[in-house]
């Protein structure tokens, strides 16, 4: 299906074609036609899916013939990173329009938004916090908005921004176009739908909590104290491209990104207590592939949106189901294939069961030679059940293919290394 198809005009297909899409994503042929309808939509699509042009197509079809440098269109994103890189492809896909945009967030002087904002724009990506410092300022006009996105709405939620999202809410025109996208609908984020869409009637679109089909979902049993160790020797033996490797806290991710450096592997760490100036510095450098290791916390990769990543490993399994849906779909974007392997220890193997549940899939166990602790994985669980499915081993690959196929990482070029 050609993007044409869609009711996007010209300008607007002209610029996806020069991106280089060659059809609309999954995600892009549900919702375009329905934004663009104006309808209020509920999305269920994490990034890497193209959602950030299913919204952003309709909203620059939507303002394009109207009045310019006038705030009619306002996305919240829970961190600076996805602002940045949202405000990225309102430029990239409006190329051919007269629109404009603007990001706002902190971390950085409030007197460059400031200033974009007193002259107008016509599309604002900001995060909630501030936003409302602004808008206590009085930079601010909504009188004229028509569309409100909440991008990633659990992941606000989680941040704590509800109250701060609330508040805009309320600060907006009630008559408005409203698109909701959050990688998983929970409870809290339906609460928060229902909030933002006023009582209007709502489609929903995608399929819920889903890792994209081209990620081979790897566990590897190790123990606790061996995790660096182990994470050393599969970066040493890694194929070329971008590996993100997360950890649960700022402190891990420094710790481990020290370790990987002394051990002679060139590692980045990225993670919120950094300098923004830092994080964009080091995000460059891993997007051109002069840093090819970055060792990231959860909220500082949210907006990590970079095509050539080709492993994601989670240093520490993480706390919910959800946010490994979002980690591994770091890798494997637009259709590509990418490998996530997640470093087990003993003491995790209730919440990877979790994960495994919702993605409908038993990932297979692998042992790298000289740290394999299979014995012991399952006996903190206590569960004779978790010991016998971590001393199965696996005896044909799911995606055998991507062997044949490079520069795609297979699990069993790195398995199957020397110790
Ligand atoms: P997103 O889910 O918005 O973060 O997008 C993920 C990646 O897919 C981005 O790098 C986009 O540039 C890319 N992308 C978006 N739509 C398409 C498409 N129709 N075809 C190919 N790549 C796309």
């Amino acid at each position: 299906m050609p993007f044409a198809s869609l009711g996007l005009t010209p300008e607007l297909v002209r610029a996806v074609t020069e991106e280089g899409y060659a059809h609309p994503t999954p995600i892009q042929q549900e919702t375009i036609p329905l934004a663009l309808q104006g309808r209020d939509l509920i999305g269920s699509a994490q990034t890497g899916t193209g959602k950030t042009a299913a919204f952003m197509l309709p909203i620059l079809q939507r303002l394009a013939p109207g009045p310019k440098h006038t705030l009619r269109a306002l996305v919240l994103a829970p961190t600076r990173e996805l602002a940045e890189q949202v405000l990225q492809s309102a430029r990239t896909y409006g190329r051919h329009t007269r629109l404009s945009a603007a990001a706002i967030y902190g971390g950085v002087g409030m007197e460059p938004q400031t200033q974009a904002l007193r002259r107008g724009v016509d599309i604002v990506v900001a995060t909630p916090g501030r936003l409302l410092d602004h808008m206590e300022r009085g930079h601010v006009d909504f009188s004229r908005l028509e569309v409100l996105v909440l991008d990633e709405a659990d992941r606000m939620l989680d941040m704590g921004f509800a109250p701060d999202v609330r508040r805009i809410l309320r600060a907006l025109p009630a008559k408005r176009q409203t698109l909701l996208f959050s990688a998983t609908i929970s409870l809290e984020v339906d609460a928060l739908a229902r909030a933002a869409l006023n009582g209007h009637a709502s489609v929903e679109i995608g399929r819920r909590a889903q890792a994209a089909d081209g990620i081979e979902h790897v566990i590897v049993a190790v123990d606790k104290l061996q995790k660096r160790a182990a994470l050393a020797k599969i970066l040493q033996a890694k194929p070329a491209g971008q590996t993100l490797v997360f950890t649960r806290t700022k402190y891990g991710a420094d710790k481990l990104a020290g370790y990987l450096k002394k051990e002679g592997i060139p590692a980045h760490a990225l993670h919120g207590d950094k300098a923004q100036s830092h994080r964009t510095r080091t995000l460059d450098a891993f997007r051109q592939g002069a840093a090819e290791i970055l060792v990231a916390t959860d909220i500082a990769a949210r907006g990590i949106d970079v095509d050539g990543i080709r492993m994601v490993v989670n240093f520490d399994v993480p706390n919910d189901p959800e946010t490994y849906v979002h980690r591994v779909g770091r890798t494997a974007r637009a259709g590509a294939r990418g490998l996530a392997l997640t470093l087990l220890s003993p003491d995790e193997w209730l919440v990877m069961a979790d994960i495994e549940k919702l993605i409908g899939q038993t990932f297979p166990r692998e042992v790298i030679p000289g740290f394999g602790q299979c014995g012991t994985a399952g006996r903190d669980v206590g569960k004779n059940r978790t010991v016998s499915r971590v001393r199965r081993r696996r005896t044909s690959l799911p995606y055998a293919s991507l062997l044949t196929q490079p520069p795609y990482v297979s699990s069993q070029a790195l398995f199957s290394m020397e110790t």
